[in-house]
């Protein structure tokens, strides 16, 4: 499918060379460089609720910020290439840290159920984007949604682990892992789901390493 060439974060025409995001957004972009930040406030957030080596995330999801408008695009006009592209910045930044260290790149997958209606998977276009980058293989089958969960977003931090904490099962191939799994999801709020993902693969021996293309602001 062709996209007109405009600038995923301001609607710009996009000038030879630029690919998604105009120069201009790509400078203005609210980078956390947690992936260079040991202690930083997501391995914070995730202490004491599960053993991870790493985590972190690309951008700050700020309102009206150009994080939100990209994944509006991508969720709601099925604009898949920018989810792909914006996997590759997240891969570029995490190509020279830990993170590298990772043998396999595993999305949070959607229930079936919401894959089918929405027709695409956007944590598993950006963990694509991710993997095309690092050359980390890529494991899309290694996880899966067991239960269908109702929206997180107008939950206490209470009620969305309530809403996650089953939802999750590893695939029959992840059963000789052991080494270490960079899991890629698209935004981290609360960690609910993260945590409910890292769990599972956790308990079949895998090391977890978390990282999103954006976080909330706090
Ligand atoms: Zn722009």
């Amino acid at each position: 499918m062709l996209y007109p060439r405009l600038c995923g974060g301001c609607r710009r025409d996009l000038y030879t060379g630029e690919n998604y995001v105009c120069t201009h957004c790509l400078l203005e972009m609210p980078f956390t460089h947690y992936h260079q930040m040991p202690d930083n406030p997501l391995e914070r957030m995730f202490r004491g609720r599960i053993p991870v080596y790493g985590v972190t995330s690309l951008l700050f999801f700020n309102r009206g910020g150009i994080a939100r408008q990209l994944l509006h695009r991508v969720k709601y006009f099925g604009d898949t290439q920018t989810a792909v592209a914006m996997g590759r910045l997240l891969g570029v930044a995490l190509r020279d840290s830990p993170f590298s260290e990772c043998g396999a790149v595993v999305p949070v997958p959607l229930h079936p159920s919401r894959q089918r209606t929405r027709g695409f998977n956007q944590s598993s276009l950006i963990a694509q984007g991710v993997h095309e980058v690092m050359g980390i293989p890529f494991h899309d089958d290694w996880l899966q949604r067991v239960e269908a969960t109702e929206s997180q977003t107008r939950k206490s931090r209470e009620a969305r682990w309530a809403n996650v904490a089953t939802a999750f099962s590893v695939g029959a191939s992840v059963s000789g892992c052991a080494g270490r799994v960079l899991l890629i999801d698209d935004v981290l709020t609360t960690g609910a789901t993260l945590e409910a993902a890292a769990r599972v693969l956790i308990a079949a021996g895998a090391g977890v390493m978390l990282a999103t293309l954006a976080c909330s602001n706090r």
